[in-house]
C-alpha cells in the first residue's frame, strides 16, 4: 500500500516526518510527501473562523496518489455540529485530514515528563495512524490503548499508544 501525506499550508518538516514513520511502521506501508498545496477555497467558515474539514479529505483524495492519502495541516478543522476535530476521515474511502492545532496544548494529563515537543510529535503519530485506520475499514476500538479508540480531547490521545491493538490488527494487517 502507498500511503501519500499531502500538506495542506504551511507545515513543519517534521511533522511530515513523524507522520511518515509512524506510518510505515504501524502499517508497513510505502510513505510518499506531497508538494504543499494551498488551503481549498471555500473551507473557511467565517461565522467560525474555523475549517470545513470535508474540504480537506476531498482535496487529500483529489491531488493524492496514494491509494489512501492523507491531508495535514495547521488549521483549525471542524465537522457538522461538533466543537472541532484533530481529524477525518470516511470508512474505507482514500482521503483523510488531521489537524495539528489543537494537539499542541502542552498538558498532557500529567502521564509523563516528556517534553512538549515530544507530547505533540507523539499525538501526530497516533493521529495518522488513527485517521488512516478509519480509511481501511476499521470503526472505533473500545480499548482505550488502541490507537483506534475514540480520543475527543487530548487526553484520550495521550492514553492510547500509536498501534493498532490485537483484534484491529487482525482486521486490517
Ligand atoms: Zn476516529
Ligand atoms: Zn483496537
Amino acid at each position: 500500500m502507498l500511503v501519500d501525506v499531502v500538506p495542506v499550508g504551511d507545515l513543519s518538516a517534521k511533522v511530515k516526518r513523524q507522520a511518515s514513520t509512524a506510518l510505515r511502521s504501524v502499517y508497513d506501508c510505502d510513505v510518499t510527501i506531497h508538494d504543499s498545496q494551498p488551503v481549498p477555497t471555500g473551507a473557511h467558515d467565517e461565522k467560525r473562523d474555523q475549517y470545513r474539514a470535508e474540504e480537506f479529505i476531498e482535496l487529500a483524495g483529489r491531488v493524492g496518489s496514494g491509494e489512501k492519502n492523507i491531508a495535514i495541516t495547521p488549521k483549525d478543522l471542524f465537522y457538522r455540529r461538533r466543537n472541532y476535530v484533530f481529524g477525518l476521515a470516511y470508512l474505507d474511502g482514500n482521503g483523510s485530514v488531521i489537524s495539528t492545532y489543537r494537539l499542541q496544548t502542552s498538558s498532557d494529563g500529567g502521564f509523563s515528563n516528556r517534553s512538549a515537543v515530544e507530547i505533540f510529535s507523539d499525538r501526530v503519530r497516533k493521529e495518522v495512524v488513527h485517521e488512516i485506520g478509519h480509511t481501511l475499514g476499521l470503526e472505533h476500538c473500545d480499548n482505550k490503548r488502541c490507537v483506534m479508540n475514540f480520543s475527543p480531547t487530548v487526553r484520550e490521545v495521550d492514553v492510547k499508544e500509536e498501534n493498532l491493538c490485537g483484534s484491529c490488527q487482525r482486521e486490517v494487517l
